[in-house]
């Protein structure tokens, strides 16, 4: 079936690092995997100190570095024609692809770790700019194969923290660090209920398989682009309703008080908001009580308040979405940030096929590009192979 593959985590290390060899010159490298995520719910909640329940895939960046005792920063992708180097230092304003790769070294050193120059190749198999986070799967990747190649200790909430100031600072892109969160603190078989008030994770165990189940994820290929545009305003939209409620976040607000805010849009966004972290809640357990329908209704309900009251879908994740629920999806609904990217769908096993299928008509139908599928079995962390 046609379905981008994961690739095998110990035949691609071994590739790249053989590539790694051949690039650079006979250096032995430490390779590392982080996985893109997908989220299952709770869509522009991370900025509100709301709630998500992210998935990390099996597909993933894979990094190989080693270390360098000269200051230099060399930064080298198979899915990148330009390569990068520059001090250290440098790498504060590395551009394009390499604010993500050489900027998590600088932010790495900035956190104390002892790093005095790096080598890098990498290779994902994330798609990217699909909603998939390949932007973290690259940050994380790079940082864990980095802190081993030192051999300092991994210390997953400091290479958090790294990635998220590497992807707001260097690369400009403004993220609420859930996909850095789940791709270094995800459990292999879980979903990561994340709680941004509180600073907490928890494993949220996702037995798609025992339940006939499939996560079918559809990159529409409509590209999303999260520096410039919507996802800045709505953010804004967020701050001002909470500032016009007088409490410090929409995490703290309530649904009557939302309905009360006169200004329809910002009372659209907000009410967005305040649904969609009740919803995590719902699904977080109705995913305990196995009530998968309970999941799909969910799903249905995120979808249209992201269409109607957030306005970040397009006709692309619509179609997507209402093509996979007729073909015999429990649920489906855009994911990831919005104006492009991924859905997902819950999907019976025998059903994928018939929906996959479908999918790719309606959108040929629609004059639309051919949009590719990914299964999304819940994969594990970050960790060096
Ligand atoms: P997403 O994270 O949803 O895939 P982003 O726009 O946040 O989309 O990040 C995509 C960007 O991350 C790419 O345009 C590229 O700059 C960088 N990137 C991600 N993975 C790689 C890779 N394997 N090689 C080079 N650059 C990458
Ligand atoms: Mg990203």
């Amino acid at each position: 079936m046609p379905f981008v593959a994961p690739g095998d985590p110990s035949i691609v290390a071994s590739q790249l690092a053989d590539a790694f060899a051949t690039t650079y010159a006979g250096a032995p490298a430490v390779v590392a995997r982080a996985p893109g995520r997908v989220n299952l719910i709770g869509e522009h909640t991370d900025y509100n100190r709301g709630l998500v329940l992210p998935v990390a895939l099996p597909h993933a960046t894979f990094a190989a570095a080693s270390p360098r005792s000269d200051g230099l920063v060399r930064v080298r992708s198979a899915e990148h024609d330009e390569p990068w180097s520059g001090s250290l230092e440098d790498a504060a304003d590395a551009p394009g692809w390499a604010a993500y790769a050489a900027g998590v070294l600088w932010a790495l050193r900035e956190a104390g770790v002892p790093l005095s120059g790096a080598d890098v190749l990498v290779h994902g198999t994330v798609p990217l700019g699909a909603g998939l986070s390949s932007s973290a799967a690259l940050e994380c990747s790079v940082a864990v194969a980095a802190c081993a190649a030192v051999g300092v200790d991994l210390d997953r909430s400091l290479v958090v923290d790294a990635c998220i100031r590497a992807e707001t600072e260097v690369a400009g892109a403004p993220t609420g660090g859930m996909d850095q969160t789940v791709s270094m603190l995800a459990e292999a078989g879980a979903a990561l209920l994340i709680d941004f008030d509180a600073g907490t994770t928890a494993p949220v165990p996702l037995p798609l398989g025992p339940a006939g189940l499939a996560l079918v994820v559809t990159d529409t290929r409509v590209s999303h682009a999260l520096v410039d545009g919507g996802y800045g305003e709505r953010r804004a939209d967020c701050e001002a309703a909470a500032a016009l409620l007088g409490v410090p976040s929409l995490r703290q607000a309530t649904l009557a008080a939302v309905e009360e805010i006169p200004d329809q849009r910002v009372r659209r966004r907000a009410r967005h908001v305040v649904t969609e972290v009740e919803r995590v809640r719902a699904v977080v357990a109705a995913l305990g009580a196995q009530d998968w329908a309970a999941v799909g209704a969910r799903f249905a309900e995120s979808h249209v308040s992201m269409r109607d009251d957030f306005e970040i879908s397009c006709p692309e994740l619509d179609l997507a979405v209402d093509t996979a629920v007729e073909a015999g999806a429990v649920g489906a609904r855009m994911t990831g940030g919005g104006f492009g990217g991924s859905s997902i769908a819950l999907v019976p096993t025998p059903r994928v096929d018939a929906v996959v299928r479908a999918v790719d008509a309606a959108f040929a139908a629609a004059g639309f590009a051919p949009p590719q599928h990914l299964l999304a079995d819940p994969g594990p962390a970050a960790a060096v192979l």
